[in-house]
C-alpha cells in the first residue's frame, strides 16, 4: 500500500508525538469499538467512503452501525436516536457521526441536541486549518488555530418563555463548574497539540455576571498553567482580529453562543464549512462529525466532499490512541487537495470534478505522500482534565430584596404610584421600575421606548432580614391583586458582593 514518495523526506506533514512507530505498533493496536451513525441525505455515502478509508490506513476499529435520525423521527421515536444506539454510544463511547435531519412536523428537538446533552459533550473542537489546495482570500496566511466552544451551557441550554405576549426571554445560564471544565480542556488541548497561547473571548464588559464568570474562571485557570501565554479578548475585538491577523490564534476557548458565531467565522476563512471537521468532546463519550449538513440537494448521487467527514475521523483516531493511521490519512488527504486532480465540484480548479468514491480513491494512492506545503504539527493524546476548583464552598449571603416583573400596558408613572400603594407599609420600598434594562422610575424617563414588561425592584427596609423569604410572597399577594406579574428574582449579596446588576441610569 504505502510507495515511494519524491516529498516524503520533506518537512510537510502531520505527525503524532510517539517513539518511533513501526508496523508492529499496529500490530500491538487495541482494537475499539466506534459507533458509526451514517445519518441523512449524503451522510450514508461519505460514511462508507470515510470507514475504507480509515480501514484501509490500518486502524484497528470494529465499526458498529446504528440509526439516528430522520427514519428514527419517522418512525415515531421523538428524541431521533432509539435507545439500542444510546446503549450502543454509551458502551463504545466514541461516535464517527453523519449529519442528522430533524423533519418538520417530528420531535421539537434535535437529535443531535439530545446527543449532546444526554451525554454531557460539554466541548466543541473546531480546528481552523488552512488546507493545501484551497484557495481563499487568506492563502498563504498559515492560518492554524483550534476554537475550543462551550457546548452545553449559555442561552443554548435553551430556557425560554414569552413573558408577556409581546416580550420573550431566554436564560443565560453559565456556571462556575462549566467554565472551569472548558477552560482546562482548552490548555489540555494546547498542550496535547504543542501551542503555545490560549486565549478568552467573552463580553464581560456588558454581560458581568454570565459571561463575566466564564473570564474569571478563566483567568483563575490560566493561574494554573503559566507555562502558556493567556489572554482574554472582548468577543468583538475578536471577531474584528480574527478577521485582519487570523494567524496570531492559537487556541480560543468561548461560551457557548460566541463560539456558535466565531467557529463558523473562522472555518469561512479556512474554505468554509463544507470542509471543516469537528470534535464533541465529554468526560465519557466523544462524537466526531463534519460540521455541514446533509445536503439534500446532492445527495444519493455520489457527489459530495468526504474532506470534513475524513478529517472528523482523524480527530477520532487521534481521540483513541491511533496516531499513525491518523498522520497517514490527513497527509494523504492534504496532499490529494494539493495535487488538484481529483477533486469534489464544490473545489474542484482547472480539472474536472470526480465523485466522492473517485475522491477516496484518490486519497487511498496518495498514501504514505504529504503535502508539499505545509507546516509540521505534532499532537500527543488530549486528557480530558479533571475540575480543581468547582464550585465555591460556603459562603455568606444576604437577601436585601426583590425584582418582580410585571406585565402593564400604561406608563411608568403610573405603574410606580400603583406599586407604591399597594406596597404601603409592607416593610418593601419601590427602589426602582426599569424597562429593558433602564431605570424609568422615579425620574425622567428621557427618550427611553417602554413595551409591556416592567421590572419592579423591592428593597427590604426592616432591620429583621431573617423574615425577608417569607415577606416576598406577602409582596407578591399584594402586587397580583392588582398587576399581573410573570416573573420574581432575588437580589442576593454572597460573601458581601451583589449577585445582580443595576440597571442602566440606577444608583
Ligand atoms: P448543508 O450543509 O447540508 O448544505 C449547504 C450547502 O452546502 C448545500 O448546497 C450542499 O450541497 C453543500 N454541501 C454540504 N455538505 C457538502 C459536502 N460534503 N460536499 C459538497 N457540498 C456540500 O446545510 P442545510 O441545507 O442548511 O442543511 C440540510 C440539513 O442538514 C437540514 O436538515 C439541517 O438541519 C441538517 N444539518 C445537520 C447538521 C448535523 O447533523 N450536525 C448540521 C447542519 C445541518
Amino acid at each position: 500500500m504505502y510507495r515511494s514518495d519524491p516529498y516524503a523526506s520533506s518537512p510537510g506533514g502531520v505527525r503524532s508525538m510517539r517513539t518511533d512507530p513501526t508496523s508492529m505498533d499496529r500490530a500491538n493496536q487495541v482494537t475499539r469499538s466506534v459507533v458509526v451513525l451514517p445519518g441523512d441525505g449524503v451522510g450514508p455515502e461519505l460514511m462508507q467512503a470515510v470507514m475504507c478509508v480509515i480501514d484501509e490506513a490500518g486502524a484497528s476499529v470494529d465499526w458498529q452501525i446504528c440509526d439516528a435520525g430522520a427514519t428514527v423521527f419517522r418512525d415515531g421515536i421523538a428524541s431521533g436516536v432509539p435507545d439500542e444506539t444510546l446503549d450502543a454510544v454509551e458502551s463504545a463511547g466514541v461516535v464517527l457521526k453523519g449529519p442528522l435531519e430533524t423533519p418538520v412536523g417530528y420531535g421539537e428537538k434535535s437529535a443531535n441536541v439530545t446527543l449532546r446533552k444526554l451525554f454531557e459533550l460539554y466541548a466543541n473542537i473546531r480546528p481552523i486549518r488552512a488546507l493545501p489546495g484551497i484557495a481563499t482570500p487568506y492563502s498563504g496566511r498559515d492560518i492554524d488555530f483550534v476554537v475550543v466552544r462551550e457546548n452545553v451551557e449559555d442561552l443554548y441550554a435553551g430556557i425560554e418563555h414569552m413573558q408577556t405576549p409581546d416580550v420573550a426571554q431566554c436564560l443565560k445560564l453559565i456556571s462556575r463548574k462549566g467554565s472551569e471544565k472548558i477552560a482546562r480542556l482548552a490548555f489540555a488541548l494546547a498542550r496535547a497539540e504543542d501551542r503555545h497561547k490560549v486565549e478568552c473571548a467573552t463580553k464581560a464588559n456588558i454581560l458581568k455576571l454570565t459571561e463575566g464568570l466564564f473570564k474569571s474562571t478563566f483567568e483563575s485557570v490560566a493561574a494554573d498553567h503559566t507555562q502558556f501565554e493567556s489572554g482574554h479578548l472582548m468577543v468583538d475585538t475578536c471577531a474584528h482580529k480574527m478577521v485582519v491577523a487570523p494567524e496570531d490564534f492559537d487556541v480560543l476557548v468561548t461560551t457557548n453562543m460566541n463560539g456558535d458565531i466565531l467557529s463558523n467565522l473562522a472555518a469561512g476563512l479556512v474554505g468554509g464549512l463544507g470542509l471543516a471537521p469537528s470534535a464533541n468532546l465529554g468526560r465519557d463519550v466523544a462524537i466526531f462529525e463534519a460540521v455541514h449538513g446533509s445536503a439534500p440537494d446532492i445527495a444519493g448521487q455520489g457527489l459530495a466532499n468526504p474532506t470534513a467527514l475524513l478529517l472528523s475521523a482523524v480527530l477520532m483516531m487521534r481521540h483513541i490512541g491511533q496516531h499513525e493511521v491518523a498522520d497517514v490519512v490527513e497527509n494523504a488527504l492534504y496532499r490529494t487537495l494539493e495535487d488538484g486532480t481529483h477533486l469534489t465540484a464544490d473545489i474542484a480548479r482547472d480539472a474536472d470534478p470526480v465523485g466522492t468514491d473517485v475522491f477516496a480513491g484518490a486519497v487511498l494512492d496518495n498514501f504514505g505522500r504529504s503535502a508539499r506545503q505545509l507546516e509540521n504539527r505534532t499532537y500527543s493524546p488530549l486528557r480530558m482534565p479533571d475540575v480543581v476548583h468547582g464550585p465555591l464552598g460556603e459562603v455568606s449571603r444576604d437577601l436585601t430584596g426583590v425584582d418582580v416583573f410585571v406585565e402593564w400596558k400604561g406608563n411608568a408613572d403610573a405603574l410606580g404610584q400603583s406599586l407604591e400603594t399597594a406596597i404601603f407599609a409592607s416593610g418593601f420600598r419601590l427602589s426602582m421600575i426599569s424597562n429593558r434594562g433602564t431605570k424609568v422610575y422615579p425620574g425622567r424617563i428621557g427618550y427611553t421606548e417602554t413595551v409591556n414588561h416592567w421590572r419592579c425592584r423591592f428593597a427590604w427596609t426592616e432591620r429583621d432580614w431573617s423574615c425577608v423569604d417569607a415577606e416576598i410572597l406577602g409582596l407578591l399577594n399584594r402586587i397580583g391583586e392588582i398587576h399581573r406579574w410573570m416573573h420574581v428574582e432575588k437580589l442576593q449579596h454572597f460573601d458581601g458582593t451583589p449577585g445582580f446588576t443595576l440597571a442602566q441610569g440606577e444608583t
